[in-house]
């Protein structure tokens, strides 16, 4: 016991229980159980070789002070750069501010539209975090449900409908984290066209997953629709793309009336990202891409026989993973609750899996497992559950 008297705030911040699951399958590993970690949601990858150099070398050419507190200018360019690339989205480098990792993007741009009184709008099943910041920042969160029979695609109907004179901020993620659901164009034009009639309405588009996509899908970055520019937070990174999780990096692209505010965030926040880790991102968006298409085609193969599997399970039903390098089946028919289905094929079968529900209520029945693993390991984790149910 303590007593210590913690801010009411505290009791509203939720967690990533795939972090959770993750510290429970590392426990069991120690104790000398043979575990399948299908939970956590990071490449299994190493970083490609020219990226860890040039982290190296920015160490030994001494560059080991503060950087600006919105990144080096090289790296902000060459991130406008690979937009303009990637996307065809001309993106001043003015605008680009770089962040350690994807999440403080979604942290700051909660808390800046965040409190009480107010409404966020927010993908379920989603990304944990968003809900929980959400909650944090005293603004009350206003679900986007996502179902399995839209492909967990967002429809822009149920988006638009939801707005209030109270919404501040929606935000939406596609490829999606947990469902692999990729949201087609005629959604993403109607939402755009639907959002000019509501200026005051902000957009924070996670593009994070946004070079994991499969069947010859093309990405569409929201950055592609001018007109809704002057209040879109596009947030990607290098985490998932080039295996760089650890690194800790990431960044968005601000409309102008925010740049300020998220840079001041950063300077009472972190002060700046780590220098070498801004070289070793610089090296990514420079360097060759072949490592990017080279784990995009294995994580394709991996879904394509993770899928297949899943289907032939007693009680599950598992729709095409379009992105990202995740599956979510239905697991309805097999009589067990997610969080049971989690903790027994966990504790039973040594496999980790992350239940539907730690995503939000709307995940309930469904299952998230990360393919970010051999499909030896994939094959044999099958077995397994097979062998269970
Ligand atoms: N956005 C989504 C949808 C994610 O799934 C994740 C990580 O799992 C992130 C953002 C955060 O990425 P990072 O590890 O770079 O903070």
């Amino acid at each position: 016991m303590s007593d210590l008297i913690f801010a009411d705030s505290l009791s509203r911040l939720g967690t990533e229980s795939a972090f959770v699951v993750l510290a429970r399958a590392q426990k069991l590993a120690s104790e000398g159980r043979d575990i399948i970690n299908l939970g956590i949601g990071q490449p299994d990858f190493k970083t490609p070789g020219h990226i860890v150099e040039a982290g190296i070398k920015a160490l030994r050419d001494g560059h080991h002070g503060y950087t600006p507190a919105n990144g080096i200018a090289p790296l902000r360019e060459a991130v406008a750069a690979d937009l303009k690339r990637r996307h065809g989205s001309d993106v001043n480098p003015d605008n680009v501010v770089v962040v350690p990792g994807g999440k403080p993007t979604m942290y700051f741009a909660i808390m800046m539209f965040g409190q009480p009184g107010v409404e966020i709008m927010y993908p379920n099943p989603g990304f944990p975090i968003y809900e929980s910041v959400i909650k944090y920042s005293g603004a009350k969160p206003v679900p986007i449900a996502l179902k399995e029979e839209d492909g967990f695609a967002f429809s822009a109907e149920a988006i638009l409908s939801q707005i209030t004179a109270k919404t501040r901020l929606i935000i939406i993620n596609s490829p999606a984290n947990p469902t692999g659901g990729v949201t087609p164009k005629d959604e993403v034009d109607k939402l755009v066209a639907g959002l000019l009639k509501h200026p005051h309405v902000a957009l924070l588009s996670d593009e994070i997953y946004s070079q994991m996509l499969y069947g010859g899908r093309q990405h569409l970055s929201l950055l592609q629709y001018p007109e809704i520019r002057d209040r879109l937070i596009m947030l990607d990174g290098w985490s998932k793309t080039y295996a760089m999780t650890g690194w800790r990096l990431g960044y968005a692209v601000w409309p102008d009336a925010a740049v300020e505010h998220v840079t001041r965030l950063c300077i009472n926040d972190h002060s700046c990202v780590n220098a070498a880790a801004q070289y070793a991102g610089l090296a990514a968006l420079q360097g060759p891409q072949d490592a990017v298409s080279s784990m995009v085609a294995q994580f394709d193969k991996r879904r394509e026989i993770i899928v297949r599997e899943l289907n032939a399970l007693p009680g599950f039903l598992c729709a095409d993973a379009a992105g990202a390098f995740y599956a979510f089946p239905n697991i309805e028919g097999t009589g067990m609750t997610s969080k049971e289905a989690q903790n027994r094929f966990l504790e039973e079968a040594g496999v980790a899996t992350v239940s539907g529900t730690s995503f939000g209520a709307w995940g309930e029945g469904y299952l998230r497992f990360s393919y970010a693993n051999s499909a030896e390991n994939i094959l044999e984790a099958m077995r397994r559950i097979r062998e269970l149910l």
